[in-house]
């Protein structure tokens, strides 16, 4: 019978760690506040104490295997992580520690490494939205946008591990500058924070993050319909561009703003009409994400995926 493995997923605000059977199931599980200091090995005692605690109960002798899905940027190559929302870690060699961590209590590691976007295509790929497909692309769409890929029942996780920065394509060669240091990035117009603002410049006074004006949008506000669709109208492009690059038809769309339902969805699959006019993606297809801890799941997946 296959092990079980562990699955280690870090985000800016918590670290959640797990113990997961082959077939998607979690026996054990850890969630921990991503602790807030400069200092990286402080960030990495809160790992380092999840993964001691779990590897007792995973009950495998000798070889075990782990996914630890991380924010970014990642850097596959080194092993290392140096996410945005988590300044205390840069070029941080989380691969590297995990090992050493597991071989102090005797178990022989064999350690993958995946960004969250790409763990969450790979959770939603396995046991939600997309278990019915060969190929996804997945897409959290919250403060920020990520996503990433599964091709033919495999992640396609680029040379460094970032393919499919989806929210960095730009969609407006023309626009503002982007955080990024390229122009018109869907990012800029799609995500929460973005919708917001342009719901604001237009004089809507409904509350300041992305739930108030989904919520205001659903009640029939019209600032707060037109800013979101001026945003799916981005989304929609750097989705079609991915698809006419990937020849991938079937999409999963999560994170904060893509739980949001119908609201989000509607506008988002009128404006995909507009783009998806190639054969091979006329019949591009978004669907909501079903898992409420796609990530993690992901990263056992990708731990599974290791020989
Ligand atoms: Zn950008």
């Amino acid at each position: 019978m296959t092990p079980p493995v562990l699955a280690v997923d870090i985000g800016g605000t918590k670290i959640a760690l797990a113990v997961v059977t082959h077939d998607g199931s979690i026996t054990d599980q850890l969630v921990r506040r991503t602790p807030r200091s400069n200092d990286p090995e402080t960030i990495f005692s809160a790992v380092a104490d999840g993964l001691r605690a779990l590897v007792e109960q995973a009950r495998v002798v000798g070889r075990i295997r782990v996914g630890v899905g991380s924010a970014g940027p990642i850097d596959t190559p080194s092993g290392t992580v140096s996410p945005v929302n988590i300044p205390g870690w840069r070029a941080f060699p989380i691969v590297e520690r995990v090992s050493e961590v597991l071989v102090e209590v005797g178990r022989q590691p064999v350690v993958g490494l995946a960004g969250d976007g790409h763990c969450f295509a790979l959770g939603e790929h396995w046991l939600g939205a997309g278990r019915d497909c060969d190929s996804i692309v997945g897409l959290v769409v919250s403060t920020g946008i990520g996503g990433g890929a599964v091709l033919d029942n495999a992640l396609f996780a680029g040379r460094t591990g970032n393919a499919v920065h989806l929210g960095h394509i730009s969609v407006n060669a023309w626009g503002e500058r982007c955080v990024c240091g390229a122009y018109g990035c869907v990012e800029m117009y799609a995500r929460g924070p973005a919708l917001v603002a342009e719901a604001r410049r237009n004089g809507w006074a409904g509350g300041d993050d992305a739930q108030a004006l989904t919520a205001d949008a659903r009640a029939g506000e019209p600032v707060a319909v037109a800013a979101i669709d001026r945003g799916m109208r981005a989304l929609a492009a750097g989705m079609v561009a991915t698809a006419v690059e990937l020849d991938v038809s079937t999409f999963v769309l999560g994170g904060g703003v893509g739980q949001a339902g119908e609201v989000i969805f509607t506008p988002l699959r009128r404006h995909l009409r507009d783009f998806a006019v190639l054969d091979y993606v006329a019949d591009l297809e978004v669907r909501p994400a079903e898992l409420a801890n796609a990530g993690l799941l992901g990263a056992a997946a990708l731990a599974f995926s290791r020989s």
